[in-house]
């Protein structure tokens, strides 16, 4: 028996000093996102107000397209403290995968049959498409997306902390691997993708390097396996061009789209692609400064229109030479006519 355990100490010996080591590391890296020098801004300012204030904007529909009326009792105090619960007094890199799941229980994200939209790499042209079409809606028109839009937030394990909140620095998106912020964009994209139902739409940037569908991006790894093929009846993919650009992009059926057609046949999705689809061209012309240069921004009828407006000013300017012309001739043909008639009258007053 003793003999056993001498034999077994040093291997204790050692386990113990490698746990030690790996949480010291552990430790370690999740702080190393403070000694970055490119570590993001701090937790926005006013914060706990902006997230209130949006939460009850939403839910009396001030913003009129961008709600929804439920006939659920939503708390926007409650959801706010069960917000702050998950990052304040905390390491950012240290955020557990469920830890906003209550949040976003108590602020469910929901879309009309057929209206979901997804984007990857073009957050502001599927923000202005969703808010001038009622065709599309995306999670950032739902309350917990709508709420946490565009905020930075993240908290502070230091003890000498008074709120726990870090309005200094936050860790950059994707420079630590449980970055709080990311946590939170996980779940709600997790539960906007297992509500919607009918046709479901994805916009992806045909420019985007590397390819419009990133495997890495939270389309691939969340929206995308978490649709469920029982109520989804059809996935549109929107391959979205920068229309200033001279090249012409990824297309349908090549590239990275190939692989997420791949991806939706497996998943027994059906699916349809559309290149260049006209709400996310137009809706570029309008951000453009000067948007007629660009063919794209002209469209069809328009290009005609132009055309035919050509056509008539030229036929308007043609019309105007001749009809002078005619007049300069005519008025020529009177003085040759009148002097002829001066010349016969003289000719005929012969002096005998
Ligand atoms: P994506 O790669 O375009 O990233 C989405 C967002 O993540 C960006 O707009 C930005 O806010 C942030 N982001 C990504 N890479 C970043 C970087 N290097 N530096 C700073 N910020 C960065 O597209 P995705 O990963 O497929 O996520 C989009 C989908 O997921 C959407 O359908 C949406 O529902 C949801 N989502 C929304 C947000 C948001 O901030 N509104 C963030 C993540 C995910």
């Amino acid at each position: 028996m003793d003999g056993k355990n001498t034999t077994l100490q040093p291997v204790v010996h050692f386990c113990i000093i490698l746990c030690i080591v790996l949480l010291t590391s552990l430790e370690a890296n999740a702080h190393m996102w403070r000694r970055q020098a490119d570590a993001g801004p701090g937790t926005t300012k006013n914060i706990a107000e902006i997230f209130q204030g949006r939460c009850h904007e939403h839910i009396q529909c001030l913003q009129t397209d961008q709600c929804n009326r439920r006939p659920k009792v939503i708390n926007c105090t409650a959801i706010w403290i069960e917000f702050l619960g998950a990052f304040q007094h905390q390491n950012p890199c240290n955020t557990s995968a469920d830890v906003y799941d209550d949040v976003l229980t108590m602020a469910v994200p929901i879309t009309p049959d057929d209206q979901t939209l997804f984007w990857s790499g073009l957050l502001d042209a599927a923000l202005n498409v969703a808010r001038v079409s009622m065709q599309y809606r995306i999670l950032e028109e739902s309350l917990p997306g709508y709420m946490a839009n565009q905020l930075v937030w993240c908290g502070d394990d230091d003890p000498a902390s008074v709120d726990g909140i870090n309005y200094e620095k936050c860790p950059e998106w994707g420079a630590c691997e449980n970055e709080t912020s990311f946590r939170f964009w996980q779940a709600a994209s997790r539960e906007f993708s297992r509500q919607a139902t009918g046709k479901v739409s994805v916009a992806l940037n045909a420019h985007r390097d590397g390819g419009a569908f990133r495997n890495t991006s939270v389309f691939a790894t969340v929206e995308l396996p978490n649709l469920n093929p029982d109520t989804v009846t059809m996935v549109e993919i929107l391959l979205v061009p920068d229309i200033t650009s001279t090249e012409e992009g990824e297309k349908c059926g090549k590239g990275s789209i190939k692989e997420l057609e791949r991806r939706l046949d497996v998943a027994g999705l059906p699916w349809i692609c559309t290149y260049d689809p006209l709400e996310f061209r137009y809706i570029q012309c309008t951000t453009l400064e000067n948007p007629l240069e660009y063919k794209a921004c002209r469209g069809d009828k328009q290009e005609s229109q132009r055309a035919k407006e050509e056509t008539i000013i030229v036929g308007a300017v043609l019309g105007g030479v001749i009809l002078i012309l005619i007049i300069v001739v005519a008025i020529l043909l009177v003085q040759s006519c009148k002097r002829l008639t001066r010349l016969d009258d003289s000719q005929l007053m012969i002096p005998t």
